[in-house]
């Protein structure tokens, strides 16, 4: 039996007002959301695996812990921001020091919990005295990014900050002019915004990152 998309909305937003979140459906391996969330875990734990205690980098030298990422391996929203803070690096986790307890309320004021998104650096392990990323351990780290985002296979990326938005999509303008605006990263609507730590220091900015992640909202729901 052949339906239409439109039908199709309408039956999941039928299922969704009875109470379902979840509904056990065949989709193709290969289409977004596709292949499972259990092939999705094992996939980003092989590719964990395959890292190692990669020295592809001079970043490599200093860190204690290498960053992978954490979230749900399906996830339809992912976040990618820059490198692992000092906290990051100390506790081998993304978005834990204070820039981290902004983006966590950010992804709770949205209607998500931490577990339930996936965030992810777009290197793996900490700059020394927390600089940006250099372009030589971009290019040796994104492979992996890159990996990371075609496991998950989310519905939309936000980006935090210059770094991220730049490695994903290319030279597209400075952050304060992109924010907020709809790219796509191999056909995934990207939305870059402010990186929680730019937001520490400029709070009255907090604003512009909420209405950008209204439209994130606004693509997931579409
Ligand atoms: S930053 Fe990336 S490429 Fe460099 S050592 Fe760490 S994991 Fe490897």
């Amino acid at each position: 039996m052949e339906i239409g998309v439109r039908d199709l909305r309408m039956l999941f937003r039928f299922y969704e007002a009875l109470g379902f979140d979840r509904l056990a459906v065949d989709v193709p391996e290969g289409l977004p959301g596709g292949g499972g969330g259990c092939d999705k875990e094992e996939g980003l734990k092989s590719l964990r695996a395959e890292i190692g205690d990669c020295r592809r980098c001079r970043l490599s030298e200093g860190r204690t812990n290498l960053v992978f990422g954490e979230g749900a391996p399906d996830a339809r929203l992912m976040f990618v921001g820059e490198a692992p803070g000092e906290q990051e690096d100390l506790q081998g986790r993304p978005f834990v020091g204070r820039a981290g307890e902004l983006l966590t309320r950010l992804i709770e004021k949205m209607g998500f919990s931490r577990e339930g998104v996936y965030i992810a650096n777009t290197v793996k392990c900490r700059p020394p005295d927390n600089r940006n990323p250099l372009d030589d351990e971009i290019e040796a780290c994104m492979p992996f990014l890159v990996r990371q985002i075609e496991i998950i296979g989310p519905s939309v990326i936000m980006t935090l900050g210059s770094v991220a938005t730049r490695a994903l999509l290319g030279d597209v303008g400075s952050i304060s002019k992109v924010r907020g605006k709809t790219f796509r990263y191999r056909g995934i609507p990207v939305v870059p915004t402010f990186h929680p730590s730019y937001l520490l220091r400029n709070p009255k900015s907090k604003w512009l990152t909420w209405s950008d992640a209204q439209a994130v909202l606004r693509l997931l729901e579409s």
